[in-house]
């Protein structure tokens, strides 16, 4: 495989995160942005700019990976639905490889994140793995037969969309579907379940909080929790153990070596929400399913950047005959 660098795109619902990696992962450059309520012009014009100070830096870059929270078309290089970003059937590998002038290769990001995990991380040696990311939304990637899952079109796994309370909350963005993993197991409700518990508990520091106007969100959730608010640690065991109800099915499907979660929220919260998760797993998979390992994401937040990196470098290795 290609010893150059290459660039690693994770385009989340609240930031994009852009580095230069090289094959031993080391990362020469990184640069953060927000993505939460832009326009898909915006979006655009941002990672253009991102990429073009990427490469000014390491001019010697051979590719690009985006990681994208879509579904996706890899043949045509489309992303054809974001759920947490105004991105519909955007031809974004030929928009972007046009105006940068570099190879560019599309994947899902949970995808991304899953073939770092596979490669450097909590999922090294697995022949069989689950990845979930917590963080706006909920994103999936599967490895499978040690090889990421990716669907007929490269469509993904979204398994944040696995439905866990038929006619439950209604789902996020553009999903028309209720009661999905994401509905009730991201940060967007973990800020929820935070507000319901602030007014239900005035004198908890999450009652505090709103009582001063301070925005109630993940963030503030995770800290609160972290602090020993209890009913801030019972919003996480609440969600955790609803995350565990999707983790226990995927358990059940798949009979994954290890189950990991990633993502912004678990890459902050760690244990408060991973553990009931893992409880919930153990208690409720079918065995020998229910033996897996449900661990955190070793690369925390950077998981799906160095992913997308990856990614490039063996698409285009595969493209100039080299083999994965
Ligand atoms: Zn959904």
């Amino acid at each position: 495989m290609s010893e150059a660098e290459t660039i690693g795109v994770d385009l989340g619902g609240t930031k994009m995160l852009v580095g230069v990696v090289d094959a031993e992962r080391r990362v020469s450059f990184e640069s953060r942005e927000q993505s939460a309520g832009q326009t898909e012009k915006e979006l655009l014009t941002g990672l253009e700019r991102e990429l073009s100070e990427a490469i000014a830096t390491r001019p010697e870059v051979a590719a690009v990976g985006l990681g994208l929270p879509c579904t996706i078309d890899q043949r045509r290089g489309v992303a054809i639905n974001a759920v947490n970003l105004p991105i519909r059937d955007l031809p974004i590998r030929d928009l972007i490889g046009e105006r940068i002038g570099l190879p560019v290769f599309l994947d899902n990001d949970a995808s991304a994140a899953a073939l770092a995990e596979h490669l450097y991380g909590a999922a090294r040696g697995a022949q069989n793995a689950v990845m979930v990311t917590v963080g706006t939304g909920i994103g999936g990637g599967l490895i499978l037969g040690g090889r990421v899952f990716r669907g007929t079109n490269g469509g993904g796994s979204e398994l944040g969309h696995t439905v866990v309370e038929f006619d439950g909350h209604p789902c996020q963005g553009s999903c028309p579907n209720r009661g999905c993993l994401e509905a009730v197991a991201s940060g967007t409700a973990i800020a929820r379940e935070g507000r319901i518990a602030a007014e239900r508990e005035p004198d908890s520091v999450l009652g505090t909080a709103l009582a001063e106007g301070r925005a109630i969100d993940g963030v503030l959730v995770t800290e609160a929790a972290k602090s020993g608010d209890e009913a801030a640690v019972a919003v996480f065991n609440l969600i955790g153990r609803k995350l565990g109800a999707g983790l226990t099915s995927f358990a059940n499907i798949f009979e994954p070596e290890v189950i990991v979660v990633g993502g912004g929220v678990a890459a902050g919260a760690g244990e408060l929400l991973i553990g009931p998760a893992r409880e919930e797993v153990v208690s409720k998979a079918l065995p020998p399913m229910n033996r897996v390992s449900v661990v955190g994401a070793e690369l925390g937040g950077e998981s799906g950047m160095i992913g997308a990196a990856a990614m490039a470098r063996r698409e285009l290795a595969e493209q100039n005959g080299e083999g994965p």
